[in-house]
């Protein structure tokens, strides 16, 4: 089923939209606030179109937009604007919103939009490759960038290659012989240490709490693994 996230604060006018698309038959995500929406998107990468609102509580509907171009071209993007505010609608533009719907609008207008913007896509939403997704983390293998929540995190080139193979590997347990070879190849014979040196570095950057992993786990005896 085609899937479309609602971001709006206003609950009245979300429970409208959400009721009207799932009567067109789309699958609906909701969210209240810009980080509440960002952390959906990466939890569902399927998502094809997004309907932004422009004021939230935590962040403008400009920055959403612009943090999902970031990392994601193909998504349709349309903002809701407010009659009021012309400049609205060319903002929204220049950060790479696909099309916008001026408040009021009626269910039709927003749903023959959506329409537009999946036919584009071609009907079914391909998730790039270059992408990987776990939990709050994006990972763009292009761009060699990670961001937790939307936020980047900034690794060196080896941590950053620890963590693609685990991203790549989600659920495996992966010994130090394992990592050090795929990170540092099958020429270097320098000390495994190497590898834990690296995983505690990572896990200050990457962990909610250090004293308790929940991203790279550690497997006694053999190694680590990248989830629970
Ligand atoms: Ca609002």
């Amino acid at each position: 089923m085609k899937k479309v996230l609602i971001l709006e604060d206003e609950l009245n006018i979300r429970s409208f939209v959400v009721i009207n698309l799932k009567r067109a038959g789309y699958e609906v995500v909701e969210a209240g606030t810009g980080q509440e929406a960002l952390a959906l998107l990466q939890k569902y990468p399927e998502i094809g179109v997004a309907i932004l609102d422009i004021m939230l509580p935590d962040m403008d509907g400009f920055e959403v937009c612009r943090r999902i171009r970031a990392t994601n071209k193909q998504m349709g993007v349309i903002m809701l604007t407010a009659r009021t505010q012309e400049m609205d609608k060319i903002t929204g533009l220049m950060t790479g919103a696909d099309d916008y719907v001026t408040k009021p609008f009626s269910p039709a207008e927003l749903t023959a939009r959506i329409d537009a913007l999946f036919r584009r896509l071609g009907g079914d939403v391909v998730v790039p490759k270059e992408v990987l997704t776990y939990g709050p983390f994006v990972m763009n293998t292009r761009n060699h960038t990670l961001e937790k929540n939307g936020k980047r995190i900034k690794l060196t080139q080896v941590e950053y290659a620890i963590v693609k193979l685990f991203m790549q590997n989600a659920g495996s347990a992966l010994s130090r012989e394992d990592i050090l070879t795929a990170v540092w190849g099958r020429e270097y014979d320098g000390d495994l240490k190497i590898v834990d040196v690296n995983i505690r570095r990572l896990r200050v950057k990457i962990e909610d709490d250090t004293a308790n992993p929940t991203y790279i786990t550690t497997v006694w005896g053999l190694g680590y693994k990248w989830g629970a």
